[in-house]
């Protein structure tokens, strides 16, 4: 790893002067820092080059901070897929801004940066603790949201119509990209205005951030398709459970749910590749010796197997082939030949796990989530994501964020547990 790319510094609009009005809490001490390596051995060089190895701002609230919460209002916007808990981190800012701070004017941006261009017509919602005060015990965003690009300059023209001090961007790489731009056109015209992400994504695919929230709650509910594929499964002969799971690019989803229900046989993520020739034959061999067989395949395995689509969505992104339905053909089609009766149930829980509430962690989890981002914004920090990271919340700049995606190594220990459990063979 360069030294270059392990730089957290995060920008800030200026010095913080304002007594913070928070009270009855502890506050941070602004230098306190979340060491980036756990391992000594990784950390070795910058010990023996006598340099401070690589560590992350800590989160949390300051003595003293940049705006005054009198003279701010403050914008919330959900972008992109829905993901459990949005509506937690949601709450936990209106809370944090009104309670702690004493902010009085919270907006929430209708359906993503479409409803930061007045020209379309969104008008803002305005956010009260009362208005808030149950959105937690529904899934979804209660703001709603949308794919597709803005102008940052339309954007910024409304933030500074409204005297927008902070405007936290809840969403994926996508938005926080926006969101960096945001930021950047801002400052460009001179205005103090801080974005603070807070990143989103089902799948745990962003760099520099160990857990997203609503992970925990998609693998909790992904638990439960994969026990139905494992029930049909053992219920007959000759049967195979074949359960399709988020995933674009990274396996997380996958590979946790293989873990907290290890009847799963195969598990198959983008990270690996896997042959179908491979798979069929090793998945034959499992029928011959077991009689069922459990599969769990990420959205975004085996897209080499198919045809691409040639399709984008609103935001750019590439569309996938449905490797659920290929495999649940191709799986068909493999035994039919064989002379070999099957039967074969597939479940594509996708929709269903991405619109439940939070669990009872990722409440907690979102809670603090939106807490570390107000203490961010009010200290005037700007163009970073809150993270969590070595056990504690961070702050991550946003270029780093959306450097690279985060993915399973499969030298890791966390693909080698799978591969333990499943018991899969290498099928290439
Ligand atoms: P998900 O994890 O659901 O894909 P996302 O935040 O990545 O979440 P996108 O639809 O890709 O979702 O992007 C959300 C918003 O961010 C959209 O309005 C999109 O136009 C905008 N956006 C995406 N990429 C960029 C970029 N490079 N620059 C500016 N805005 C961007
Ligand atoms: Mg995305």
């Amino acid at each position: 790893m360069e030294k270059s790319e392990l730089d957290f510094s995060i920008e800030r609009l200026g010095v913080c002067s304002i007594p913070s009005p928070v009270q009855g809490i502890r506050f941070m001490d602004d230098d306190g820092r979340v060491l980036y390596f756990s391992c000594l051995e990784e950390m070795q060089p910058w010990l023996d080059s006598g340099s401070p190895p690589p560590a992350m701002e800590a989160a949390g609230p300051s003595g003293k901070i940049f705006f005054d919460p009198s003279r701010i209002a403050c914008g919330i916007v959900t972008c992109g897929g829905i993901c459990p808990g949005l509506n937690d981190v949601i709450r936990a800012i209106v809370l944090s801004l009104h309670y702690h701070y004493g902010v009085q004017k919270v907006y929430g941006f209708r359906f993503g940066y479409a409803g930061l261009v007045e020209r379309l017509g969104l008008p803002p919602l305005e956010l009260t603790p009362d208005s808030v005060s149950r959105i937690h015990e529904i899934g979804g965003t209660i703001l709603g949201s949308s794919r597709g690009p803005q102008e940052p300059a339309e954007m910024v023209t409304t933030l500074e119509k409204l005297k927008i001090g902070i405007l936290f961007a809840i969403g994926g790489d996508g938005t926080l990209r926006g969101a960096q731009k945001i930021a950047e056109e801002a400052k460009r015209r001179g205005l103090q205005i801080s974005v603070i992400g807070i990143p989103k994504t089902i799948d745990n695919d962003i760099s520099y951030i160990k857990t997203t929230f609503g992970f925990e709650t998609a693998v909790a509910e992904a638990r439960r398709a994969t026990y139905a594929a494992n029930t049909e499964a053992d219920a007959a002969r000759n049967s195979i459970g074949l359960v399709k799971l988020m995933g674009r690019d990274s396996g997380f989803i996958a590979a946790y749910s293989v873990l907290v229900n290890s009847h799963v046989n195969f598990c198959l993520v983008p990270e690996v590749p896997f042959s179908l020739s491979g798979f069929l034959e090793a998945l034959k061999r499992r029928l011959e010796r077991k009689s069922h067989a459990v599969i769990v395949v990420a959205e975004g395995a085996g897209q080499d197997l198919m045809a691409k689509t040639g399709e984008r969505d609103a935001s750019g992104n590439i569309k996938y082939g449905d490797i659920g339905i290929f495999l649940r053909e191709a799986i068909s089609d493999y035994f039919k030949q064989a002379r070999m009766e099957i039967n074969l149930k597939y479940i594509d829980p996708s929709y269903m796990i991405r619109s439940v509430p939070a669990n009872p962690h990722d409440a907690a989890f979102c809670l603090l989530l939106g807490q570390s981002a107000v203490h961010a914004g009010m200290s005037g920090r700007t163009n970073m994501v809150v993270s969590f990271w070595n056990h504690q919340f961070t702050h991550v700049p946003i270029t780093l964020a959306v450097s690279q995606r985060k993915k399973i190594d499969p030298q890791s220990m966390l693909w080698n547990s799978v591969l333990a459990v499943t018991g899969q063979p290498d099928m290439i």
